[in-house]
């Protein structure tokens, strides 16, 4: 029986705020409990998005909360050949297709049906193409996403969902599967927004031969307003309380820890 580990795995696009926080000290005490570790990644493989100066003030942020994670945390941008792996196996799985749909051409192509975060799915366009036509759309350099296949999987509810577009470094479906294997991670303890995602994830580690984590997703922290806290929400940002004057200690006991 390996030992548990867990972690926190952060999107470097803004400060973190009390919900991150809730969600770091949730996987601390549940490791400490099981008498395991917690290891910490750093999400950034949208770097449309995520930008260093947040990867820093993140490890800063959390350090001040005195939360301890093992050493050497793994960002995700230094491990892009990891996931192109991971998508070629797919690929030859005949898992997943390249799409070159531009984003009208998608809106114009919808099916019927809705995935969980109410986006239209996709209209399978490209999910025909030979992989002979495939192939060499590739090779002339066309941009094109990652779709997995998931007609007849638990993941259907998605459709054909985009899981990783290579031009701008996004990849999260295919890295958190990748790494969390990679990672020995037992314990998958994140937000319920994550939830619906979670039959992606298992369809992904299935396909690639992965284990499945066992996975707790936990209520949101809200706001006064009974909104769900946004990186936006410059209000609750760790740095932003601490410069009021919060404590770590006053942190994480108003957070119940
Ligand atoms: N990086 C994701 C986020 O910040 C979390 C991924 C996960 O916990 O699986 O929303």
């Amino acid at each position: 029986m390996p030992s548990a580990r867990f972690r926190f795995a952060p999107s470097p696009n803004g400060r973190l705020h009390l919900g991150h926080a809730y969600s770091a000290l949730l996987n601390e005490q549940m490791a400490r409990q099981a008498g395991g570790a917690l290891l910490l990644r750093i999400e950034d493989t949208d770097q449309t998005r995520c930008k260093p100066e947040f990867t820093h003030a993140c490890i800063a942020d959390l350090h001040w909360l005195g939360i301890a994670f093992a050493p050497n945390p793994r960002i995700q941008s230094e491990h892009f050949e990891d996931y192109d792996a991971a998508l070629r196996k797919l690929w030859e799985l005949d898992a997943i297709y390249p799409c070159f749909c531009s984003r009208k051409q998608v809106a114009g192509h919808a099916r019927s049906g809705h995935d969980p975060d109410g986006q239209p799915h996709y209209g399978g366009t490209c999910a025909g193409l030979s992989r002979e036509v495939a192939e060499s759309k590739m090779a002339a350099a066309e941009q094109h996403g990652w779709r997995l296949r998931t007609a007849g999987t638990d993941a259907a509810s998605w459709g054909d969902v985009m899981i990783a577009k290579r031009h701008v470094g996004s990849c999260y479906h295919i890295a958190v599967v990748v790494d969390d294997a990679l990672q020995g991670i037992t314990h998958v303890v994140r937000g319920q927004d994550l939830q619906a995602a979670t039959p992606i994830h298992l369809l992904l580690q299935d396909l690639l031969g992965l284990p499945h984590p066992a996975y707790h997703h936990h209520a949101l922290v809200q706001d006064g307003a009974g909104r769900k806290l946004a990186k936006s929400a410059g209000d609750t940002s760790l740095a932003e309380l601490r410069a009021e004057g919060f404590t770590p200690a006053r942190i994480r006991a108003q957070l119940g820890f």
